[in-house]
């Protein structure tokens, strides 16, 4: 889509908050990725463009370097149309929170699409960008892909650079890919997983780990796929428990062996991600103090940021007796333990995205749990620095509705097969 329309239309949907007019971005004429198009988040270093967290913050902050998974993106070819909206710092599930106003779902007007990585998503879902790149902490490729139609996955933790990442939460925060479909969204992940040696965290692994375009297998038979039936405790809405079965269902036709397994304390892993990211996060955001990158973020940031700045200096000021960090992450090495047990005797557990279908923009959520809520089934996988991706499971009163594929630690391709799998059989 020429770039006049694409502005013309995100009028509406506003999920970009730069456009790269000037070509500031520059990328090689041929490459794997050669004749796609693609949106950065704007937590995300490009080399000239505004990054600006979708935060009063960083406003005017222009990034000066490239981050490790945009000088590969150049360097094959795909176009950067821009910089996408977002939750401020990445700080939300509904993409409401941003500075630059909301953005709409182009697959469901007038409600949410999602969030944090709401721009990338939307852009996706609208045909603004063949490929866009997100970030996930707790959901945030996942919610969105799954509130607006498209496919989203969230590497192992390590398996893509973090560099040039603009930090939330630094244990949790992983780079990741959509796309309309699976096989565009890995042949983004072809080319930005990889070892970095500018990351400390980046993985070191065999190059054949990396070829997940060429090891996609759509094949299910014989697959062993795990639902816990605490999933269906945690669902709020019954289309969506119902759509899930159905697709369960949609997998066992297509040679899958479905296995009941448990995580009984799944409940405790939202309380468990929220104190450890506010911890994280007010440490992360000590160097906004107005002196070097913008405006000190204490003046200029919205209410979920300073609640989590705030709540994230109580928990550290009280650290010396060990009463609330501590305690979570104890519970975060329980939570990760549960879920490689129970990944034991299966290859991947399939279940629900998000527990509620996207509420409608403009519907003002005062009590932050319940904006919490959206996280339930997806911040297992950060905890544990495990592998999940989303793909379009149907739709539910209208409004689209993801299957989340979840995998062990270094289980990536195991996961984009089965979520392939499940494409192949919609
Ligand atoms: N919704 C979660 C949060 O607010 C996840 C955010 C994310 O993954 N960046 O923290």
């Amino acid at each position: 889509m020429e770039i006049s329309k694409i502005k013309e239309l995100d009028e509406k949907i506003n999920s970009f908050i730069v456009f790269d007019d000037d070509g500031v971005a520059k990328s090689a004429k041929t490459g794997k990725l050669a004749g796609l198009t693609i949106a950065i988040k704007s937590n995300i270093c490009v080399n000239g463009l505004k990054a600006t967290c979708a935060s009063k913050t960083l406003e005017n902050y222009v990034a000066p370097y490239d981050a490790s998974v945009v000088e590969k993106i150049k360097r094959e070819g795909a176009h950067i149309v821009g910089m996408t909206n977002m939750d401020e710092f990445a700080c939300g599930s509904s993409g409401e929170s941003s500075y630059f106003g909301a953005t709409d779902n182009p697959s469901a007007p007038g409600h949410i699409p999602g969030g944090s990585s709401s721009g990338s998503a939307a852009a996706v879902a609208a045909g603004f960008a063949d490929v866009a790149i997100g970030t996930d902490t707790g959901g945030s490729i996942r919610n969105p892909a799954s509130h607006c139609g498209v496919v989203g996955f969230k590497p192992t933790y390590g398996v893509v650079s973090r560099y040039g990442l603009i930090d939330l939460a630094m244990s949790l925060d992983q780079i990741g890919s959509f796309g309309k479909d699976v096989r565009t969204a890995v042949k983004l992940l072809d080319v930005i997983a990889g070892h970095d040696p500018k990351d400390a965290t980046s993985l070191k692994l065999d190059p054949s780990f990396y070829n997940f375009s060429k090891n996609l297998s759509c094949d299910m038979d014989g697959i062993r796929v795990g639902y816990a039936k605490e999933f269906d405790e945690l669902i709020v809405d019954c289309g969506i428990k119902k759509l899930i079965h159905e697709s369960m269902d949609k997998l066992s036709g297509a040679g899958a062996q479905i296995v009941d397994v448990n995580l009984p304390r799944l409940k405790i892993a939202l309380p468990t991600y929220y104190l450890n990211v506010y911890v994280e996060f007010f440490s992360a955001t000590r160097k906004y103090d107005g002196l070097r990158f913008g405006h000190k973020i204490e003046d200029a940031c919205g209410e979920e940021v300073l609640r989590r700045i705030m709540l994230g200096s109580y928990i550290s000021e009280k650290e010396h007796s060990g009463k609330y960090y501590k305690k979570a992450l104890m519970a975060r090495s329980v939570i990760r333990r549960e879920l490689e047990g129970a990944l034991k005797n299966v290859d991947v557990l399939v279940g629900p995205t998000v527990p509620k279908l996207p509420h409608k923009l403009g519907q003002r959520i005062t009590d932050p749990r319940v904006m919490y809520a959206y996280d339930v089934f997806t911040v297992t996988a950060n905890l544990a620095g495990t592998p999940a991706g989303v793909v379009p499971a149907g739709k539910v009163d209208g409004i689209p509705t993801g299957l989340q594929v979840m995998g062990n630690v270094l289980d990536d391709q195991k996961v984009l097969n089965v979520m392939a799998g499940f494409e192949g059989c919609r």
